[in-house]
């Protein structure tokens, strides 16, 4: 796993060198302000941040709430490390958004736990994160994260004043290869299409696993036409596909598709964009199968 990386803020050049030779086996980086904190945080992603309160200019206090305020920083656990003792400077750490709050002169030992036990809390709380947000056998967003997120992806494509397109898909006859195969050839052909819509993924796309075997992908900044040429290429490429199941059997399998835009001047949420790309996948499959069909 990739090293943690901790910031340590302090005016005092000894103090910087005496953390980072005790947290030497993480990736420190030393700032001796608050303004040196926040351009060395516009360049590197940091999992830690201890801070000093006591500094000329911005104190810890301020240094902190800045952090906390700012979209990108805010989730950066900060743990305030100070020769204040007062219990009214300990709440107020508290109260800035502080996560911990260590009191110098400090026990190495204890510092080292501490930073430890964060680090691991972080950890713990992105797998969270991400557990609830995927679905595990594809990992793909699941549909909760993706009424989420569809929201956000909505609002930023009316203030862009972009086109949000939808693509819903799902395997034809899917049902035919659990009969036939059994379920675990029918996970195997799920995660392969979904292996193959993440390499199809372009970078703005948002995929995730709708239901069963069926898949949305959210093309923002995506006209229909182009949404069309994305579908194809998908479909094709599945097509194409040869999956290798058990007693060198081969299977091939196909999906059909449905597209739709979402009326950015008349919609306030995805809805009625989705049930036009379920009729489109609809028409698609009572039209033959293994096609994209359009729905304005
Ligand atoms: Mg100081």
């Amino acid at each position: 796993m990739k090293n943690k990386t901790i910031l340590i803020v302090d005016d005092t050049i000894v103090n910087l060198d005496i953390l980072g030779e005790l947290l030497k086996q993480y990736d420190v980086i030393d700032a001796i302000s608050g303004e040196d904190a926040f351009d060395a945080l516009e360049n590197i992603k940091v999992d830690l941040i201890l801070l000093d309160i006591m500094m000329p200019d911005m104190d810890g206090f301020e240094v902190c709430q800045k952090l906390k305020s700012n979209q990108t920083t805010k989730n950066i656990p900060i743990i305030f490390i100070t020769a204040k003792t007062d219990e009214d400077s300990i709440e107020k750490a508290y109260d800035v958004g502080g996560i911990d709050y260590i009191t110098k002169p400090f026990k190495p030992k204890e510092l080292l736990a501490r930073v430890r036990r964060e680090l691991h809390l972080q950890e713990l709380q992105a797998e969270l994160k991400l557990l609830a947000s995927t679905d595990s056998m594809t990992r793909l967003y699941n549909r909760r994260y993706f009424t989420k997120t569809s929201k956000h992806t909505l609002d930023l494509s009316k203030r862009e004043k972009q086109n949000l397109s939808i693509i819903m898909l799902d395997i034809d006859k899917f049902k035919n290869v659990n009969d036939t195969y059994g379920h675990q050839v029918g996970d195997d052909v799920i995660i392969t299409l979904a292996n193959k819509l993440i390499e199809h993924q372009r970078k703005s796309d948002i995929i995730c696993r709708y239901g069963g075997e069926e898949f949305v992908i959210l093309l923002p900044n995506t006209s229909l036409e182009n949404s069309e040429i994305v579908a194809q290429k998908i479909r094709k490429d599945i097509e194409s596909l040869t999956i290798k199941i058990a007693s060198n059997e081969n299977l091939k399998f196909t999906i059909s598709l449905g597209i739709s835009q979402v009326d950015l001047e008349h919609e306030n949420n995805i809805e009625l964009a989705l049930k036009r790309a379920d009729n489109a996948l609809y028409e698609a499959k009572e039209t033959g199968r293994n096609k994209v069909c359009t729905k304005t």
